[in-house]
C-alpha cells in the first residue's frame, strides 16, 4: 500500500504506538494526523495546555524521524477522510477507545476507508476479559485483577526509525500553547513523560509502603502522561513488573478496570451504576462553594482542594478524602464534585474520574458502598505531622504538629468545618477534636 493515515487521538507518542507502528510497516508513505475538534472547546484550560504541549512534543518526535504531525481543525472524521482522499490513502489507523464519542468516530470512519483499529490506550484491551458467570464486564475489581494479571499482554510495538510523508502535504500550524489555570501543573509531552518514568523507576520500591504518605508525595505522578497517551500503559506496567512492583501494577489495573466498565456503561459520568445508591442528594450551593474553594474548615479537605487548583492534580488519598467529604458528609451530589475535578485535573478522563467518584459516592463498583471516611482520622494517619496541610493552607502555617488537623474557623464567619450537618458529627468520639 502506498499511503496510510494515522489519526492520533489520546495516544500522543511514537514509542509502543501500535497504530503508528503498523502504518509505517505496511505503507510507503504515512500521514500522522491530529485534528483539533472545536466541539471539544470545552476542554478545561489545564487539559488544553497539556494537550498542546504534548502535540508540540509529538511533532518534534515525528520530525526527528523525517515525518511531521499534520494538524487540521474541524470534525475529525471529515478532516481525516478529506486528507485520505486527497492523498489516495488506502487505510486509516486509529487507537481503539471506549467513550461514546470515540466509538461513533470509529463507526463513521469505518464506512469510508479500510479502518484499522489498534490497542494501546490500556494494558489489556477493555473488551478482552469477561467474568465467568456471564456479563459484559467485571463489576468487582478483585476478580478482574486476578484475570488481568493472568492474561497474556500484547507485544510492545516497535518505534519507527523513519517516517515518510507523501509529497505535497501541508503540515498545518499548531496553535500557540494556551495558558492553563494552575500555576504548578506538570507539562505535557512524551519526552517529559519518559523523563518522569525513568526517575520514578528509581524509587518505585518505596511505593508499596509509601503511596499513602501525603506529605511524602511518593506516587509516580504519571497519570496525566497516561491519560494523554504520552506514555504507553503497557510499557509502564512491564517496567514496573520487571521490578516486582506489584502494588503499583495493581493501580494500573484499576485504570484498565474503569475502562472496561465505561465500554459497557458509556454514561458513567452522569448515571449511577448502582441506582439504589443514588438518592437523597442535597443541593447546597454554599457548602459546594466552600468545598470548591478549599474553605470547608476541615484542614485536610481544604489542603486537597487547594492542591487541585495549584497543580491541576491531587494526591489519591486526598481525592478520596475530599470526594467522600462532599458526598458522604455534606451529602452533595457526586456529579457536582466530578464536574469540578474535570475542570482542574490534567489527568481528568471519563472512565477514571467517573468510576472513582461513583466508587466513593457508593453508586459504583465499591463492594462496601456505605463505607465512610472520617477526614480527621484520615489526616492523622496519612499526614501525622500536618506537613501536607501546612503546605497548601497557608492560613494554618503557624500551627505545629498534628494540632493543625483540628477544624478551623472559616474567615469572616462563625462557622467551623464540622458545623456542617452530616454523619461526621456522630463520629466525634472516634477521632475528631474540636478546638475549645
Ligand atoms: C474522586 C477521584 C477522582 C479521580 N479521578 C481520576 C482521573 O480523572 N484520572 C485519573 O487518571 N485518575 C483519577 N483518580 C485515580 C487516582 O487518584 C489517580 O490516578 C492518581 O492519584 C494519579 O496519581 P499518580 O499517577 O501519582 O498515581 P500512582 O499511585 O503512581 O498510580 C499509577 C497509575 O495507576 C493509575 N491509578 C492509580 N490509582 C487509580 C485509581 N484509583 N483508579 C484508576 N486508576 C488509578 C493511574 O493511571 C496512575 O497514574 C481519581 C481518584 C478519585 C478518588
Amino acid at each position: 500500500m502506498r499511503t496510510a493515515v494515522v489519526l492520533f487521538t489520546r495516544d500522543l507518542r511514537v514509542h509502543d504506538n501500535p497504530a503508528l507502528a503498523e502504518a509505517c510497516e505496511r505503507a510507503e508513505t504515512v500521514i500522522p494526523l491530529y485534528v483539533l475538534d472545536p466541539k471539544l472547546g470545552g476542554l478545561s484550560a489545564n487539559r488544553s495546555r497539556f494537550l498542546h504541549q504534548s502535540l508540540a512534543d509529538l511533532r518534534g518526535q515525528l520530525r526527528e524521524r523525517g515525518g511531521d504531525l499534520v494538524v487540521r481543525t474541524g470534525d475529525p472524521v471529515a478532516e481525516t477522510i478529506r486528507l485520505a482522499r486527497e492523498h489516495e490513502a488506502g487505510a486509516i489507523h486509529v487507537a481503539a477507545d471506549v467513550s461514546g464519542y470515540a466509538r461513533r468516530r470509529e463507526r463513521r470512519l469505518a464506512g469510508e476507508r479500510d479502518l484499522r483499529v489498534h490497542p494501546g490506550v490500556t494494558v489489556v484491551d477493555p473488551g478482552a476479559l469477561r467474568p465467568g458467570g456471564g456479563g459484559e464486564c467485571y463489576k468487582v475489581f478483585t476478580p478482574y485483577y486476578r484475570s488481568w494479571s493472568q492474561a497474556t499482554w500484547r507485544q510492545q510495538a516497535s518505534t519507527p526509525d523513519r517516517i515518510t510523508l507523501p509529497e505535497g502535504v501541508d503540515p498545518g500550524r499548531l496553535p500557540d500553547i494556551p495558558d492553563g489555570e494552575s500555576p504548578h501543573a506538570a507539562e505535557g509531552g512524551e519526552t517529559l513523560g519518559h523523563r518522569r518514568l525513568s526517575a520514578w523507576l528509581l524509587s518505585i520500591d518505596a511505593y508499596a509502603d509509601g503511596h499513602d504518605d501525603m506529605p511524602g508525595d511518593r506516587t509516580s505522578r504519571l497519570s496525566p502522561y497516561l491519560r494523554w497517551g504520552c506514555l504507553s500503559p503497557l510499557s509502564v506496567a512491564e517496567a514496573a513488573r520487571a521490578r516486582n512492583a506489584e502494588a503499583f501494577v495493581r493501580q494500573l489495573c484499576w485504570r484498565d478496570f474503569y475502562y472496561q466498565v465505561t465500554r459497557v456503561f458509556p454514561k458513567l459520568s452522569t448515571e449511577p451504576l448502582r441506582p439504589a445508591g443514588d438518592r437523597g442528594w442535597r443541593y447546597d450551593e454554599d457548602a459546594l462553594r466552600h468545598w470548591q474553594d478549599g474553605l470547608t474548615g476541615v484542614p485536610v479537605v481544604d489542603a486537597g482542594m487547594r492542591q487541585l487548583r495549584a497543580e491541576g492534580w491531587m494526591h489519591n488519598r486526598a481525592r478520596l478524602i475530599t470526594a467522600a467529604f462532599l458526598t458522604k458528609h455534606l451529602g452533595v451530589d457526586w456529579r457536582l464534585g466530578l464536574d469540578w475535578f474535570f475542570r482542574w485535573l490534567i489527568d481528568g478522563d471519563v472512565p477514571n474520574n467517573s468510576g472513582n467518584w461513583q466508587w466513593v459516592a457508593g453508586t459504583g463498583n465499591d463492594s462496601r458502598p456505605h463505607r465512610r471516611f472520617n477526614p480527621i482520622r484520615q489526616a492523622l494517619r496519612f499526614d501525622p505531622e500536618g506537613v501536607y496541610v501546612r503546605r497548601y493552607v497557608p492560613e494554618l502555617k503557624g500551627i505545629d504538629g498534628p494540632a493543625v488537623h483540628q477544624p478551623w474557623r472559616l474567615p469572616g464567619t462563625e462557622r467551623r468545618g464540622l458545623d456542617y450537618p452530616g454523619p461526621l458529627e456522630s463520629q466525634r468520639d472516634e477521632a475528631v477534636w474540636l478546638r475549645p
